[in-house]
């Protein structure tokens, strides 16, 4: 009897410490021995360059092992290449998705080798399987392009009537949706009230957003733009959210003579401060950027990764607003910067984001 009661409790003991070690976080694992799979969308913007090579150093000084590949804005070989990751034993995958909506069986895969999951910037939706959310403030970076483009055209003091033309991103990236949102909670009240015009009447993601964030796809829209609503108005501004998309709108301004001293470019910026784009805001064609400095989001993101794999508290400051339509991601939001020709030297000079001969 004794001796079955020993042995009951001795089961149980056993029963108790592997419930124990299962439960325990992704690892008891040492950290300098995993492998951090990450996936950037495309090389075609320098910002997922930076991003990527960001990350590396940084994981790589915490003692991670790296895995970097970029996906050429191709969604079946971004899937591959996660996969390929999965099965090779990534602890970890940092993820900036091409289509946020489409990769779910991809997650379901990684959680089921318990691999942390985590969405870089663009959300990954309709899943449970991700972990994390590293990213700015989205709404934010609307509010700073809705705010350029008032402090432009002076809409708190001028009478108007300003004609504007409106561009979203690509509608299968989340951001877009919050880009295009905190850029109309500054300018929707100057529509409503006719001080701001849309002459084509095209507003809303469904009829102004760009797959893919494609700049030659933005530059056929603003010449299709130009030639129906413009040959006799002038376009005074235009909202473009990304860098990318505002060489193309640029050129097709330039190309129907906008950019010399009768016709001055109307305000445009753009996000992501990359380096043709800087240029082209010293030249005075484009008015400001966003600023997401790269270097920081790398670290955040290594800073999660750390603690959760350490099992520690993970550092997020937003468990509200990132509803990937399963769940509330938590989330850590940085801040964007607005920059312009008055700042652009402190911001992306004197950080030491950028040279100043690579500006030249
Ligand atoms: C990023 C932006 C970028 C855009 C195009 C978005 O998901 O947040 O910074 O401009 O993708 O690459």
């Amino acid at each position: 009897m004794k001796r079955n009661i020993l042995f009951t409790v001795f089961a149980l003991l056993i029963v108790f410490s592997m419930a124990l070690s299962a439960c325990a976080p992704a690892a008891e694992a040492p950290a300098g021995k995993a492998l951090v799979g990450i996936s950037m969308p495309t090389k075609t913007s320098t910002r997922w360059i930076s991003d990527g090579e960001s990350m590396v150093k940084v994981f790589t000084e915490m003692g991670y092992d790296t895995d970097l590949q970029f996906a050429d804005d191709d969604i079946p070989n971004q899937l591959a290449q996660i996969e390929h990751r999965v099965t090779k034993g990534a602890k970890v995958l940092v993820i900036a998705a091409i289509d946020g909506s489409t990769l779910s069986d991809v997650w379901k895969k990684a959680k089921e080798a318990g691999v942390l999951v985590i969405a870089y910037d663009r959300l990954i939706v309709n899943t449970e399987n991700v972990d994390y959310y590293a990213t700015f403030d989205n709404f934010g970076v609307g509010v700073i392009m809705g705010s350029q483009i008032e402090e432009g055209l002076d809409l708190k003091n001028q009478a108007g009537p300003f004609n504007i033309e409106l561009f979203g991103g690509s509608p299968d990236d989340t951001n877009a949706f919050y880009f295009y949102d905190g850029a109309m909670s500054v300018l929707q009240p100057y529509i409503d009230s006719g001080k701001l015009v849309v002459q084509s009447g095209q507003m809303g993601m469904d009829k102004v957003g760009t797959l893919r964030w494609d700049g030659t796809v933005a530059q056929k829209r603003m010449e299709d733009l130009l030639s129906a609503y413009y040959t006799d108005k002038r376009v005074d501004a235009v909202l473009s959210p990304y860098d990318g998309l505002s060489i193309g709108i640029i050129s097709a301004l330039k190309s129907v003579g906008y950019g010399s001293a009768d016709q001055p470019m109307p305000v445009i910026g753009g996000q992501d401060a990359e380096v043709a784009s800087v240029k082209a805001m010293i030249a005075g064609e484009q008015k400001y950027t966003v600023f997401k400095d790269t270097r920081e989001l790398a670290k955040q993101t290594a800073a999660m990764v750390d603690a959760a794999i350490k099992g520690t508290e993970v550092p997020v400051n937003n468990t509200e607003t990132y509803d990937n339509g399963v769940k509330v991601v938590p989330s850590y939001l940085l801040t964007p910067f607005s920059v312009d020709v008055t700042n652009y030297e402190k911001y992306l000079v004197e950080s030491g984001y950028y040279t100043a001969d690579q500006l030249k």
